[in-house]
């Protein structure tokens, strides 16, 4: 069982921690987890709800490195170690990791973005490779492939479970020394004379040096009484499930796929099932009133566009379906930064949906710097929040599609 504090959390919020994380989705607990191995002895962990009360329990949790940019791509090969070398990397609970492998689907005029996407992964050391038609039908025989004459392979990625991973983490930090306390909202972060010297929340105030928001689609509620302005949006985004129809053979079912010519991504769920996410978010809502169901016109759409891919499925039975949140910022990247101005105080927030699968080196980063000051698993420059102000959005030049920042993919 989980050594969390939520019941009686009055009595156990301490009064002085060495670091303080606001949020327990996936980037909070993983960088607590590490922020304990890193041997500091009182690290704490609030969460407004339950463990994955954000993007993380809703997430897709693709796990692949097929990124237009070198830095994302890094980050989540090292985090792929981490998820298939868990048991000696976490040692706690299974990530429920299942290295199916993983196929990016272009339109043919993106073919040469492609190829160059390839070989910068290559370059980064990903095992990776451009397949053509026929190829494909042997990796996947259940795809349509005329509208498709190249795409990438990645025989090692897949997909985890995003709440098996999330409380593998919570327990390996509790265990290595790190207190989480559920139901327990973060009010405010609290500065004297531009230092963090603590956080507020609804159960008192715990003193501390140094603070990571890490919450999701709530860091405005944070960030704007401390005068940061991101222009992040929280937005929500729907998923749905497909039961396999009698044509696709449970044995092999299929591979993880993001769909740049359908903006959709897809993998299997469960044993017998599919789950599609084939929606462009819709930006701006209030993600506490956040409507968690799935739209008649949403289950039509994510129907369509999987038959599209996988025809078997054109008449497949719709089993259930979510709508999640999360956080994006201005260009679709997330912002890792110490925060501007404010001593003590870093950020992992503007996820952009694409964050689970570098959760686990994030939190290695965001730990190194937390206590060494600089991260040193790898450069997080482009990850700047500065980027806004100077003017220096980033724009992968090799994105698929004309709309190069709200294409769909996990
Ligand atoms: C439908 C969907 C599919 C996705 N698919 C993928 C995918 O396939 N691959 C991938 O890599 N990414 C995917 N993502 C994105 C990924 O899930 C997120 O990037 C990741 O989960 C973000 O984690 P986080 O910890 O930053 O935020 P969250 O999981 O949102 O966690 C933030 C937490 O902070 C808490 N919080 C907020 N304010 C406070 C406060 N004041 N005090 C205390 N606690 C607070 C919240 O309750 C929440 O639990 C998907 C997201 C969605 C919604």
């Amino acid at each position: 069982m989980l050594p969390i504090n939520g019941a009686d959390r009055s009595r156990d919020l301490p009064l002085r921690a060495d670091a303080v994380v606001i949020g327990g989705g996936i980037v909070g607990v993983s960088a607590a987890y590490q922020l304990a191995m890193t041997g500091l002895q009182n690290v704490v962990v609030v969460e407004r709800k339950q463990l994955g009360a954000g993007a993380t329990g809703k997430s897709g949790a693709l796990v692949r490195c097929h990124y237009a940019n070198p830095p994302e791509t890094l980050l989540t090969l090292h985090s792929l170690r981490i998820f298939t070398e868990w048991e000696d990397r976490v040692g706690f609970g299974s990530p429920g990791f299942e290295p199916i492998g993983f196929l990016q689907i272009v339109a043919p005029e993106d073919e040469p973005k492609l190829r160059a996407n390839v070989a910068v992964q290559q370059a980064a050391g990903v095992e990776t490779w451009v397949v053509d038609r026929q190829d494909l039908r042997d990796i996947e025989p259940l795809l349509r492939t005329d509208d498709a004459a190249v795409a990438a392979f990645e025989p090692n990625a897949g997909y985890a479970d995003p709440n098996a991973t999330l409380y593998g983490f919570a327990e390996a930090a509790a265990a290595h020394g790190a207190r989480i306390f559920t139901h327990t909202p973060a009010l405010s972060v609290v500065l004297e004379g531009g230092r963090v010297v603590g956080v507020e929340t609804v159960s008192g105030t715990i003193e501390t040096e140094r603070v990571l928001i890490a919450a999701g689609s709530w860091a405005n509620n944070l960030l704007a009484p401390l005068g940061i302005d991101l222009g992040l949006q929280p937005v929500r985004t729907q998923v749905a499930i497909f039961r396999w129809p009698a044509a696709v053979d449970p044995r092999r079912g299929h591979r993880v796929i993001i769909d740049a010519v359908n903006h959709s991504w897809l993998r299997p769920e469960g044993r017998n099932a599919t789950l599609i996410g084939a929606e462009r978010s819709v930006g701006d809502i209030d993600p506490d009133n956040l409507d968690e169901g799935i739209s008649p016109k949403a289950i039509a759409t994510a129907r369509d566009v999987l038959a599209a891919r996988l025809p078997v499925f054109h008449d497949a039975t719709m089993r259930g379906g979510w709508a999640g949140t999360y956080m994006r910022s201005p260009d679709g990247h997330p912002i890792i930064d110490r925060a501007p101005e404010i001593e003590g105080l870093w950020l992992m927030t503007g996820d952009s949906g694409t964050s689970f699968k570098t959760a686990p080196a994030i939190g290695i980063c965001l730990a190194e710097w937390m206590t060494e000051g600089c991260p040193r698993l790898m450069d997080l420059t482009p990850f700047r929040a500065s980027r806004f102000t100077d003017g220096e959005p980033w724009l992968d030049a090799t994105a698929y599609g004309d709309d190069r920042v709200l294409t769909v993919s996990r």
